[in-house]
This record gives structure tokens, C-alpha cells and sequence, in this order.
């Protein structure tokens, strides 16, 4: 099979992948919205809409020959089998501590952390040597806080207008984060010129979006 499999992230990802992916020559031909695997306009390349974390695991297995997926993703995910060969520059943000305004650290008892990203927020506390009780919530982190679930969140943050809708405010800066293009070890040996075709091409595609901007 020389064809190859491009794993795209749902949501946010997908929406800033689709200019990208028409400079490379790659534009979806079928819905979607509603299928979950369609050809594309070239006939060599076929996408699979996946949701973000689930991306890293495809592409480990060789389902998907490559991946666009979020720096943030492939942190948590971990230790990956996988190659990392571009960062593509979209979904462009900060993975972030925040706190209500005027928080004040608890003296007697743990921090308490609600994060969609138990394994960063894990990491970057035990990197300062504070032992924090991590609370793992699956989205709208920054209501923990505002009702007391947690003192400090660990999330995403780009514009800092969700933060301050809700009268939370950045303590720290955790790392920059963008998405990225990932590839399959095996598929990258296998399938080599082919893929190395499109690293090329995004790598193209990114420079000129950074000259257009
Ligand atoms: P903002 O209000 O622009 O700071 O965006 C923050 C909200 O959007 C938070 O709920 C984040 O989890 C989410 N968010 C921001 N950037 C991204 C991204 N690149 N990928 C996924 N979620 C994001």
C-alpha cells in the first residue's frame, strides 16, 4: 500500500488544518462533519477526523501513517513511539497556571489542581518539589477554582479572555504550545519519499503563512 492515512484532530485543530492542508494540495472530498473517514482531492492521501488525544495511539499503530495534533496532546500523551518531525505553527497557545485574583496559597493543606493534563500539571509541580493533589477534570477547568474544587488550574490559555471572563488571572507560564506533524516509524521508512513529500510541503505551506501574516 503506498497510499497514506493523515489522522486530523477534531474541534479547534481540524479548523486552522484545513487552510494549511489546501497549501499542500490536500482538501477533504466528502463531509466532514459527519464521516469519520474520507478521501481527500489527492488520490494518494485519505484523512481520518479523530479526537485530539486519541491521534498519538493511532499513529503509534500505523492506523494513520501521519497526525496533526497539539503539542499539549503529545506531552500528556508521553515517552511516544512516534516521530516529531515539524511544528506546523497553528492552534498557536500557552499551557498555563491560573488562579482566582487575589489567591493566596493554602499554608495547612496540599495545593489542590484541576487540569485536563494530569501528567504536565504532575510534572511541572514535582519539578519545583511541591507536592500538589492533582484533580483530573475532562473540560470547563476554569469553574473549579470559582467554586472551590481547586485553588490553581492547569490549562490552555491564547487570548486570556476565558481567564478573565471568569475572574481568574495567569500565575505561570507552563511552556508554548502548537500543533504538530507526527509520523509513524515504520510508515516513515516504508513510505519515505512519499512522506518526506509532505513534510516538504507543510514545511512550505508554514512559511509562507508565517511570511502572509
Ligand atoms: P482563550 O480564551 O482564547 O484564552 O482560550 C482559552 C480556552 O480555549 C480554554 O478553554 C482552552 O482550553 C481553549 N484553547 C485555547 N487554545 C486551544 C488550543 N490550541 N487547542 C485546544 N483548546 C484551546
Amino acid at each position: 500500500m503506498t497510499g497514506l492515512t493523515l489522522a486530523l484532530s477534531k474541534g479547534r485543530i481540524l479548523d486552522e488544518s484545513l487552510p494549511l492542508l489546501e497549501h499542500v494540495g490536500i482538501a477533504p472530498a466528502g463531509d466532514i462533519d459527519r464521516l469519520l473517514r474520507v478521501p481527500s482531492t489527492r488520490a494518494d492521501v485519505s484523512l481520518v477526523m479523530i479526537r485530539p488525544a486519541d491521534v498519538p495511539t493511532y499513529v503509534e499503530h500505523g492506523a494513520a501513517d501521519l497526525g496533526i495534533v497539539g503539542k499539549d496532546v503529545l506531552m500528556e500523551h508521553g515517552g511516544s513511539d512516534l516521530y516529531e518531525p515539524l511544528d506546523i505553527g497553528i492552534a498557536q497557545c500557552r499551557m498555563s497556571v491560573a488562579a482566582v485574583k487575589g489567591y493566596v496559597a493554602p499554608r495547612n493543606r496540599r495545593l489542590r489542581i484541576a487540569t485536563k493534563y494530569p501528567e504536565i500539571a504532575r510534572r511541572f509541580y514535582a519539578a519545583r518539589g511541591e507536592q500538589v493533589e492533582i484533580i483530573k477534570l475532562y473540560g470547563s477547568m476554569e469553574l473549579a477554582p470559582l467554586v472551590g474544587l481547586a485553588d490553581q488550574i492547569v490549562d490552555l490559555v491564547a487570548t486570556g479572555n476565558t481567564l478573565r471572563a471568569n475572574g481568574l488571572v495567569e500565575v505561570e507560564k507552563i511552556c508554548d504550545i502548537s500543533s504538530r506533524l507526527v509520523v509513524n516509524k515504520a510508515s516513515m521508512k516504508m513510505k519515505h519519499a512519499a512522506i518526506q513529500h509532505l513534510i516538504d510541503a507543510f514545511r512550505d505551506a508554514d512559511a509562507k503563512r508565517v511570511r502572509a501574516s
